[in-house]
């Protein structure tokens, strides 16, 4: 099991490999990120690459791509559990594409912060939609996650105008609470 103070320790070695500054964590709204304990598998994503969630997650997000394929709406995987040091190498790799820090914590979290990191997150793609655009809020699948997904656990973590002052996110939802 992870200590809380080994997790702390290692979000500061990543953000100082990255180059933000040691007051950012003081300064961050957003909560830090917990990786849970233990993860399973969710298939692929739609880039076939190996992704996990929690068991709860898991369940759930099946229950809720069942349901909606039984209304003739159709949802896929598009990115779930990230770890904190995945989210440094892709913040290492826009720098080295010569991208300012600035403008990259514009668009992703800081290591420890992605909500992500606890594997109850869930990038969420539909047909004809090219993924992680705001074109998802125009789609069925959309509509569909608006109207159903919080009974099977599921909100929008960023929408618009959100007070984390975060972008606008359609395609990204989180398992909060057990289905009831
Ligand atoms: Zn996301």
């Amino acid at each position: 099991m992870i200590q809380p103070a080994d997790y702390e320790g290692e979000i500061d070695q990543l953000h100082q490999a990255l180059g933000i500054a040691a007051d950012f964590r003081r300064q961050c709204p957003l909560p830090l990120q917990v990786v849970p304990d233990r993860l399973v598998s969710a298939g692929v994503d739609c880039f076939d690459r190996p992704q996990q969630l929690t068991e709860e997650a898991f369940q759930a997000w099946t229950a809720m791509k069942r349901h909606a394929a039984g209304e003739k709406v159709e949802m896929f995987l598009v990115s779930a559990w990230r770890s904190p040091r995945y989210q440094h190498d892709l913040i290492a790799a826009k720098l080295a594409r010569g991208q300012s820090l600035e403008q990259i914590l514009a668009v992703n979290a800081a290591p420890g912060y992605s909500e992500h990191h606890t594997g109850r997150a869930l990038d969420i793609g539909a047909p004809d939609c090219e993924v992680l655009t705001e074109e998802f809020e125009n789609t069925s699948t959309f509509q569909w996650l608006e109207s159903n997904a919080q009974k099977f656990g599921f909100s929008m973590s960023y929408p618009r105008d959100n007070s984390w002052g975060i972008a606008y996110e359609p395609w990204h939802w989180c398992f909060r609470v057990a289905a009831c």
